[in-house]
């Protein structure tokens, strides 16, 4: 792929961006020195705690903040000095904002004539976007209703619609589910995701809930204090994640130290706990003798009977039922403690009861080399 062509194919590039409210000297740093690329046509997500930047950086995109250093290219273009009504670019936000007075149709042509790529459309023109883009969102019978009248995810839906009618490039979402309860948000996740499909539109989606990151992205960046601390695939970001913060932020994890025993083939061999050798990693960059912290997800433990050899000898302290999964505390030999979680089955035998000796088997490549 040439230069040029990889630029056209970027939706938005974000370059050494540094976001300083009020005063640059003395005011609070918001973004540190932000670098991301977003490709179009994909689903990309911004993850992070509250006040890590994530809005900050979307309303940079729309063009309400702007940059006190770096640059921010749309389609290779810097967008600078467009105002946010002059860039191909439209937001969902959290909470809806639909005129009252107006019906469902109504709001979506009034979005779509005070939209620069509205205003060229003739009247039948922009009836039928609006009726397309009702279909779109399944909400063409409420047509005529007012918001009013309509329940938190049907409105959520006709502000999705009306953000998409002036067929933007990129569509900004803003925490958009947040406000909606836990069966809608998860219905809507699937939708938000067909749509994005569908209408091929780069979405970039703002949220702080780890599940609604992975169930729908293509990537996702991660970000802490200012700073993305990784970009990659949900399973990049789940299976391998680079650091402390991204393995605790993103579902559950046990951190465990291990020395580097040998180095092969770009295959990194680890004592564990009490010594105990655990599965190769694909790992390059460490050296034979280092201590390395790793991360090793729950599920990624097996307990088998204490009986089992090369298992490593635990004692399980806790059982706790989660519906579809059994969560084990296990301690080792050494003292600490590990989570270990398993499917739930019928054959209740298959427990392991708390007080008594078991074995533990990880998975192979299942502990992540942390880098900081
Ligand atoms: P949340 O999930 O709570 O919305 P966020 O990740 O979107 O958080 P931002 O709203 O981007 O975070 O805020 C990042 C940092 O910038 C925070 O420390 C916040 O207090 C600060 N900040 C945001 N807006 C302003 C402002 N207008 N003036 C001063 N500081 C601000």
């Amino acid at each position: 792929m040439n230069a040029l062509h990889s630029l056209q194919t970027l939706a938005v590039s974000i370059r050494s961006v540094r976001k300083v409210y009020g005063d640059p000297h003395t005011g609070p740093v918001a973004l540190k020195s932000i670098d991301l690329d977003i490709r179009d046509n994909e689903f990309f997500t911004l993850l992070g705690p509250s006040g890590c930047g994530k809005t900050t950086l979307l309303r940079m995109i729309a063009g309400f903040e702007f940059p006190t250093e770096g640059e921010i290219l749309l389609y290779g273009e810097n967008i600078a000095d467009r105002p946010p009504f002059e860039r191909p670019v439209n937001t969902v936000f959290q909470h809806y904002a639909l005129f009252p007075h107006m019906t469902i149709a109504e709001n979506l042509a009034f979005g779509l004539e005070s939209h620069p790529m509205g205003k060229v459309l003739g009247k039948p023109q922009m009836a039928e976007r609006v009726r397309e883009m009702l279909a779109l969102v399944q909400m063409e019978r409420f047509a005529n209703r007012k918001p009013a009248q309509l329940s938190g995810g049907q409105q959520q839906r006709v502000a999705l619609a009306r953000a998409l009618a002036p067929h933007p490039k990129v569509l900004l979402l803003d925490e958009p589910l947040s406000a909606l309860d836990l069966k809608l948000r998860q219905a809507m996740r699937e939708e938000l995701k067909t749509i994005q499909a569908r209408t091929g539109i780069t979405f970039i989606f703002v949220t702080h809930d780890q599940e609604e990151a992975l169930t729908m992205s293509d990537r996702i960046a991660v970000l802490s204090e200012g700073e993305v601390q990784q970009v990659g695939r949900p399973e990049d970001i789940y299976e391998r994640p680079r650091n402390r913060f991204v393995a605790d932020f993103i579902g559950e994890t046990n951190f465990i130290e291990g020395t580097v025993t040998r180095v092969e083939n770009g295959l990194a061999w680890f004592a564990g706990p009490a010594g105990h050798p655990l599965p190769a990693q694909p790992c390059i960059d460490v050296k034979s003798g280092a201590r390395v912290a790793l991360s090793v997800r729950p599920e990624r433990l097996h307990l088998v009977p204490a009986t089992t050899e090369s298992a490593l000898p635990c004692r399980i302290e806790a059982q706790i039922y989660l519906g579809t999964d059994l969560q084990y505390q296990v301690s080792l030999s050494d003292g600490s403690r590990l989570t270990v979680r398993t499917p739930n089955c019928v054959d209740q035998s298959k427990r392991f009861a708390v007080g008594s000796q078991a074995g533990l088997l990880f998975d192979q490549g299942s502990a992540s080399v942390l880098h900081d």
